[in-house]
């Protein structure tokens, strides 16, 4: 378990991710390989701040001499609204992940970390079912669109799907029901897995070819993949985007390329 700091008790250091929670963040075990691997002397902390202390804690964080920061639930819009210097990305996503905070910069590497991860992985097609319609489908199918994909999102609350798909425009529309015929790439963005349960879904639809991919990610494959993989269909889980995510991020921080291996092999 990551040791978690309040944000008023943070110690000296020169980044963290923030939540609410956030002691399940594999970010700091990740960042820190990375600073050992290139032999760097800085320090990667866990920090918790409620979602109405966001602004203040951030000013403070800065004061300390943080340098940057990675930012998770629920805390991605006050990241961007806290921020003056934001990536066109981020204001579109309504999602910030990734802050600078000398200069209160913010970009999403969300986005551009998933796509990453499609395109090593392959995907045979420009069909897309997304399952889920939460905070992280948001930038992943803004992400799918501009790539030139075209999205369908199933979610167990249509109208949150409904939702998505207008924030997104032209390229996503909503699906009745979780059909898996004919896509390219099935997506699980939805918690189900979190819950223990199973998604209503049936792997006998799919297409051999198609990419099962789950944002989600635990000790062996998900339930979603485990049952994609009983029908001979390939799988990701969610540690590819934590990598390439985090790995853009501590780019932008550092100028220089990430040691994605040594990321890869601290989160296992
Ligand atoms: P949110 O809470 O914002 O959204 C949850 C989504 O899951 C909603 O669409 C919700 O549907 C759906 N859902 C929850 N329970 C069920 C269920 N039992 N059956 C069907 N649908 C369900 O979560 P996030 O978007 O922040 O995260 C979603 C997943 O992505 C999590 O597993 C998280 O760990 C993972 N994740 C992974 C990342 C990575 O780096 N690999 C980064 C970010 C997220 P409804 O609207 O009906 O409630």
């Amino acid at each position: 378990m990551t040791e978690v700091f309040d944000w008023r008790s943070a110690p000296p250091a020169e980044y963290a991710v923030i939540g609410d929670p956030v002691h399940h963040s594999l970010s700091p075990r990740m960042h820190t390989a990375a600073f050992e691997a290139l032999g760097l002397r800085e320090r990667y902390v866990a920090v918790h701040i409620t979602p109405e202390e966001v602004g203040e804690a951030l000013d403070h964080l800065r004061e300390l001499g943080y340098r940057g920061i990675n930012v998770t639930v629920p805390h991605k819009l006050a990241a961007l609204e806290w921020s003056v210097k934001k990536d066109p990305f981020a204001v579109r996503a309504n999602a910030a992940n990734t802050l600078r905070l000398q200069d209160r910069a913010c970009i999403n590497t969300d986005g551009p970390g998933f796509m990453e991860t499609v395109r090593q992985a392959g995907v045979s097609g420009s069909e897309v079912l997304m399952l889920g319609a939460g905070g992280s489908a948001r930038a992943v199918a803004l992400a799918l669109v501009e790539g030139g994909f075209h999205v369908q999102v199933w979610n167990r609350t249509r109208a949150r799907a409904e939702e998505l798909c207008a924030m997104v425009g032209y390229g996503c529309s909503v699906a009745s029901l979780p059909v898996l015929a004919g896509y390219a790439l099935i997506l699980n963005t939805t918690s189900a897995s979190l819950s223990g349960d199973r998604l209503p879904i049936d792997w006998k639809q799919a297409d051999p070819e198609t990419l099962a991919y789950d944002l989600a990610y635990g000790d062996g494959p998900t339930p979603f993949l485990q049952d994609a993989r009983e029908f001979g269909i390939r799988g990701l889980d969610g540690r590819a985007l934590l990598v390439e995510q985090g790995a853009l991020s501590f780019e932008w921080w550092h100028g220089g390329e990430a040691p994605r291996e040594a990321m890869r092999r601290a989160i296992g």
